[in-house]
């Protein structure tokens, strides 16, 4: 594969240090590709771009059109779909299915955006005799975007979409572990109709690219998904320019298992939320939380599933691909050996498939169960395929528990009451509640983010389009009276 380049100001282009970055298959463990590793100097020219489009032919563009071309955009994503499923899996070593769904949610959030860049409206307010008062809607400006490699292309679209939907010009700092999809998507954005410079691309190390973004004078709002720790950062660094941002991060969501649960409904979700992309989801519901007069049932249906599950290539499609890289398969294989040092039990694992290559970053699913309240396996963010089940007595109990982590992203609940549903639903402290399901059907339209250490962002559905905008108040004093 060629060394790929950064797109500044509808051009690609080398970074100017001439450096790369070189990523690797999580299959194999070898080198896949080299990122172009862009610099201050390229961090400059992507925000100056940026700006100059938006004085341009993007910064006159009517929402009409613009939701136009991103629903173009979107298609041209379907069209390409099975070249970009290639890409995405051989960058993260998910399963091809997996792949196949995530690019279909890439292209919905462009057609979701398009279709509502000319819906979200400005306000009248009725205010005194001979004036006039108004609010409007108004992109920020200049946007950055810093996002991960788990998902490299429906991140993307998550959080650039609204944000050209809304008439901003992007500068997007992909992830040096994975962005091959994000890449190729980028460059359709020109087919699709778009203005040089409404969208940047620079690629090269979150220290250097990602710092010089976040700490740049020149943008207006900072969208950033990740970790807490690099969150913290970029926050600390876009406030010294009073830049608004948004954080979206990492999670330790609860599944809580009532007595009177449904369990053939419960266990596949549960199993699923955990499975995912070896657990490397930020919304995976990674905590077992059971009613302890059903613990040993839940947990013998659930040790079943987990011994079910089989991890291989992205094209064998098995139920899990490998880790990302060797440091988070060493940290999950460190964590599980401390906790069976301390005495808790791995009471089920999934099994590798036959023949898969020794370089790859393979990890089986574990379900572990005696793990203390106060444990780090039950408070912190692991980030691969581990489910650690923790006992409650009643609901008040499985609230205390379900909120007692530094985090707060999703929940799911699992009851057939009506009323402990709603009471769940109104006490956990967490941005997405999911009753007898967890996640849904792609979830474009369903306004998405956390609370506390899983940061205070809310991106997806037609909230998205809002946090994009900031609003004008406009008064007009027209006539005296
Ligand atoms: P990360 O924080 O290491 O990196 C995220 C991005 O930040 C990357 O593009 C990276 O290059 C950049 N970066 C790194 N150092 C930087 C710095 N000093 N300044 C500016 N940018 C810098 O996270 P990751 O390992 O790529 O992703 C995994 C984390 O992301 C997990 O914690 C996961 O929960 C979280 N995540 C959250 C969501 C969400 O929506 N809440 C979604 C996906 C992933």
């Amino acid at each position: 594969m060629p060394p790929q380049q950064l797109l500044i100001g509808g051009n690609w282009v080398t970074a100017q240090g001439g450096g790369h970055v070189a990523t690797h298959d999580p299959a194999t463990g070898r080198v896949l590709a080299q990122l172009a590793a862009g610099e201050v100097d390229d961090v400059d020219g992507a925000v100056a771009s940026a700006r100059k489009a938006l004085q341009g032919p993007w910064g006159r563009m009517s929402a009409a059109d613009r939701g136009m071309l991103l629903r173009r955009w979107a298609r041209l994503i379907d069209d390409k779909a099975s070249t970009l499923v290639q890409l995405e899996t051989a960058d993260t070593g998910k399963p091809m299915s997996t792949a196949r769904r995530d690019m279909g949610t890439t292209a919905r959030y462009f057609d979701f955006c398009g279709s509502a860049a000319d819906k979200v409206h400005g306000q009248a307010i009725p205010y005194r005799e001979g004036y006039s008062a108004s609010v409007w809607r108004e992109p920020h400006g200049v946007t950055a975007h810093i996002i991960p490699w788990n998902y490299p292309a429906s991140q993307f679209a998550r959080t650039v979409a609204p944000a050209l939907a809304m008439g901003n010009a992007c500068v997007v700092k992909p992830s040096e572990e994975a962005c091959l999809s994000t890449l190729s998507i980028a460059a359709l954005a020109a087919e699709a109709g778009l203005p040089p410079g409404a969208l940047n691309v620079v690629t090269g190390l979150g220290g250097v690219a990602g710092a010089a973004l976040s700490a740049h004078p020149g943008i207006d709002f900072l969208s950033f998904t990740g970790s807490p720790a690099i969150g913290t950062q970029v926050q600390q660094a876009a406030a010294r320019n009073h830049v608004a941002c948004s954080l979206e991060l990492g999670g330790k969501s609860p599944q809580i298992v009532f007595a009177d649960a449904d369990l053939t409904r419960a266990v596949p979700a549960i199993v699923k939320g955990i499975v995912q992309h070896a657990g490397q989801t930020c919304s995976a519901g990674s905590r077992l939380l059971v009613q302890s007069s059903v613990y040993g049932d839940v947990v013998a249906q659930v040790a079943s599933a987990f011994e079910a599950l089989r991890v291989g290539t992205p094209e064998m499609d098995l139920d899990c691909g490998p880790l990302m890289n060797a440091r988070q398969r060493d940290r999950v294989h460190a964590a599980l050996a401390g906790a069976h040092a301390q005495g808790m039990r791995v009471i089920a694992q999934g099994r590798l498939a036959p023949g898969l290559d020794e370089g790859g970053f393979w990890v089986v699913p574990a379900l572990v169960a005696g793990v203390p309240r106060t444990h780090p396996l039950a408070r912190e963010e692991l980030f691969g395929p581990v489910l650690c089940v923790l006992p409650f007595e009643d609901e008040a109990d499985a609230i205390h528990l379900a909120n007692d982590t530094p985090y707060g992203l999703v929940a799911g609940v699992w009851t057939r009451e009506g009323g402990r549903q709603q009471r769940l639903a109104r006490a956990l402290r967490c941005g997405q509640v999911f009753l007898n399901c967890f996640w849904g059907p792609s979830g474009v339209e369903l306004p998405f983010g956390g609370v506390r250490r899983s940061g205070h962002g809310r991106e997806k559905g037609l909230l998205a389009l809002e946090h994009m905008s900031i609003t004008k108040t406009v008064v007009h004093h027209y006539a005296d009276t």
